[in-house]
């Protein structure tokens, strides 16, 4: 039962990380989930608002904390279909997300494990339960495609280091 929800709300986040992927943007997507019902969207806007912490996640904890009226966003869940970053870690943190799920691994730049590991210790204040790998490889490759599209239009020009690239 977990796993078919979890299931369900990933595909809601892959369906944002295709909204980014059509406009040019490194496809993340991501969803917060209170009470079983999606409160908030987000998806990857780096280029589009030419601000680096514009990640899907970011901007779905904002957009969260304004429905819920409340920067704590207490019993919410939030899937994205790439491993945080460092910056979205320390955002799930503050803003005590209960719980995290997330698809894909990001390499060179996820925080929780791949490149370093800010769920590790225990937070003296939040601590967060988590859940990987679910819809690991249709994030994987969607991932994938858009590099292989972005190397095309571009070439050599394409600048990867925006966001973690899976290739
Ligand atoms: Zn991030």
């Amino acid at each position: 039962m977990i796993q078919d929800k979890d299931t369900h709300f990933m595909h809601e986040a892959l369906k944002e990380a295709k909204k980014a992927f059509e406009a040019d943007e490194v496809p993340v997507g991501a969803v917060l989930v209170h009470k079983d019902k999606i409160i908030a969207r987000g998806h990857n806007q780096i280029e589009l608002l030419q601000d680096a912490t514009a990640h899907a996640e970011m901007l779905c904890l904002t957009a969260g904390a304004s429905v819920l009226e409340n920067w704590r966003l207490a019993d919410t869940t939030l899937y994205c279909t790439l491993e945080p970053c460092c910056m979205c870690a320390g955002a799930m943190l503050s803003s005590r997300i209960r719980r995290l799920v997330w698809a894909a691994s990001d390499l060179r730049l996820g925080a929780n494990g791949s490149w370093i590991n800010l769920f590790e210790h225990k937070h003296p204040m939040h601590s967060i339960e988590i859940t990987s790998g679910i819809l690991q490889e249709e994030a994987a490759a969607l991932m994938r495609e858009f590099f292989q599209k972005m190397r095309k239009k571009n070439g050599a020009k394409t600048d990867l280091s925006a966001l973690g690239a899976i290739d």
